[in-house]
Parts: C-alpha cells; sequence; structure tokens
C-alpha cells in the first residue's frame, strides 16, 4: 500500500470514531492509529471500542505537522519542547555501547529533560569542540584510545 499523508480535512469534528473508522476516514491503514493513540491520541477508554472524536483527532493531526526539524551535532531532541534543543551548561554525557558508537544524554537547557541520542564515537572529537563531554563510566578520553589496555572484554569486543 502507498503512503499516503492522513486527510485531515475528511475528518467531521463533532463525531466520534473508532479506530477503525477513523483509518478509514484518513486513507491510513490501522497501525497508524494505534501508533497514534500510543503517541498520545485523546481517546475515550471507558468503552470499547475506544473512541476517538474528531476534533482531538484533527487537533493531533494538526500538531504533528510540524516538520521535523535536525538536531545539531550538540542538540538532542527534547520531547517536552518537541524541538532539538542544546545541552544545559554544555555539558554532555557519552556512554559508550560497542567501541564505535554509543549514547549521549543530556538535559534540556529550556526546561530540564533527559534528552538521549544515538552518536558515533567517530563524532566525539567534533562534539568536544561544542560541548563538554563527560564519560561517566571511566571510558578513555579520546586521546588514550589506542594504547594498549589490559583489559580482556575490550580486547574481545573489538576482535568480535
Ligand atoms: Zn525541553
Amino acid at each position: 500500500m502507498a503512503r499516503r499523508r492522513p486527510n485531515r480535512r475528511a475528518i467531521k469534528l463533532h463525531y466520534s470514531y473508532t479506530s477503525e473508522e477513523a483509518a478509514r476516514t484518513l486513507g491510513v491503514c490501522k497501525g497508524t492509529i494505534r501508533r497514534m493513540l500510543k503517541d498520545g491520541l485523546p481517546h475515550l477508554t471507558d468503552q470499547r471500542p475506544y473512541l476517538i472524536l474528531g476534533a482531538d483527532l484533527r487537533d493531533f493531526l494538526t500538531s504533528r505537522k510540524k516538520p521535523k526539524q535536525r538536531c545539531e551535532l550538540h542538540q538532542c531532541f527534547c520531547f517536552r519542547c518537541q524541538e532539538p534543543k542544546a545541552a544545559a551548561g554544555g555539558m554532555v554525557d557519552y556512554m559508550p555501547r560497542t567501541a564505535l558508537s554509543g549514547q549521549i544524554s543530556a538535559i534540556c537547557e529550556d526546561c530540564g529533560t533527559i534528552m538521549h541520542k544515538a552518536f558515533s564515537a567517530a563524532k566525539l572529537a567534533l562534539l568536544e569542540r561544542r560541548a563538554e563531554v563527560s564519560f561517566p563510566h571511566g571510558q578513555p578520553r579520546l586521546s588514550d584510545r589506542g594504547k594498549p589496555r589490559g583489559n580482556d572484554h575490550f580486547n574481545k569486543e573489538l576482535q568480535a
């Protein structure tokens, strides 16, 4: 099935829809509606099947229409602010998952929510120019990489 944009204009504001009806009205598959419910689309849960108010459905789609904003290197997407945000105090934690990549965590400078994103170890040097990166689990700083280490686990990971 071709991906189509939900047709918001087909929604009748004073109707309530089951998820099946909502899917048909919008011209999307039922999984899309399920995902929207999970993402916070308001619905009436005191009976089954759940009912979705037309007005809620329209509002939800409208609020999601914002173009996706890309995070810059030193930013993470803040789910509360719904946009890319820089780290409070310019402080970022890097938690390695493999030798090549890991996750950075930071606190949103505006609302204090903890933000995460996957990050490539190769870009850490660039990130360090824009933020203060710390390695909470005692992982070596970049300058220490490449030196022989007596750590079996680390060596095994490199060979794998
Ligand atoms: Zn925020």
